[in-house]
């Protein structure tokens, strides 16, 4: 979903002069420059810390979302309950990219990456060839899916990126009970998000604590005193091996 707003880059802004460019007809990709696959924080701050060092050569950015790179710590936060828009979530302006001569390819997954001595070529999805002399794979991480059964229901979503918040909100904004299976940062902001909003919130954690990984055992405690008080139920050492329509 995008409104007029929206930090969306042009899907064929490319970065000036040549270099990491898509290809021209009949002539393969040049090999020079920067290609960063993953056009999110740590991408982008490559492609900064690459001009901040003087780097003049191109670099061009390509991500498979259709959005410029935004931070994703609001989306299950201000941005999950509505009090953020979209454009607030843009790391930079898209006046920034043509100012640093950063070039933003939107839309468009890395398939394959062909490596030669003096650089390669990557492959999108829609069949782009992508010339580089440097690579940098900055591709981030995924949800884990659970693997039981039921885990594809309607109704069962995820959170990681800009479209899963937004699906999220919808659906929040007429659910009555929400489970949310993972008691870590993210589960728990989700959750506080969801109480906010009325619901009646559950959020079920396979460790015996929250935020096991993270946290030591007395700031789990207090945090799951905190959930408690504001009416979340949190269920501990509880492995979901089954999710089940209806009530
Ligand atoms: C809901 C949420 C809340 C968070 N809150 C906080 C917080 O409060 N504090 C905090 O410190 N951190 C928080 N984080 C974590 C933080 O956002 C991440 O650490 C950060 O996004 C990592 O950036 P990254 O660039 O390494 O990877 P990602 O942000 O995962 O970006 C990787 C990008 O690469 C793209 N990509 C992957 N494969 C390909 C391919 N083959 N071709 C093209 N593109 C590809 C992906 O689509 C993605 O856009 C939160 C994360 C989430 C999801």
């Amino acid at each position: 979903m995008s409104t007029g707003e929206d930090p969306v880059m042009p899907s064929d802004h490319q970065p000036p002069g040549p270099g990491p460019s898509a290809d021209r007809p009949g002539t393969p990709p040049r090999r020079e420059g920067t290609l960063i696959v993953g056009a999110s924080q740590a991408g982008l701050q490559l492609a900064v810390a690459l001009r901040q060092a003087g780097d003049t050569s191109p670099v061009l950015l390509v991500g498979e979302e259709p959005y410029a790179p935004y931070q994703r710590p609001p989306l299950s936060k201000e941005y999950l309950s509505g009090a953020l828009e979209p454009s607030a979530l843009a790391f930079r302006s898209p006046a920034f990219y043509a100012e640093q001569g950063i070039g933003l390819l939107t839309g468009e997954r890395v398939t394959s990456v062909d490596l030669s001595a003096d650089g390669g070529t990557a492959r999108t999805a829609s069949g782009r060839a992508l010339g580089f002399a440097r690579l940098a794979l900055t591709v981030g991480a995924a949800p884990r899916r659970l693997d039981v059964p039921g885990a594809g229901l309607d109704g069962v979503l995820t959170l990681r990126d800009r479209d899963d918040a937004e699906r999220l909100r919808e659906r929040l904004a007429t659910a009555r009970r929400v489970v949310i299976v993972g008691g870590g940062f993210i589960g728990l902001e989700t959750a506080a998000a969801a109480r906010a909003r009325d619901k009646d919130v559950t959020v079920v954690e396979a460790g015996p604590r929250l935020m096991g990984r993270a946290v030591a055992p007395a700031v789990s405690a207090a945090y799951r005193a905190a959930h408690e008080r504001r009416g979340t139920r949190v269920l501990l050492s509880a492995a979901v091996t089954g999710l089940r329509a209806g009530a």
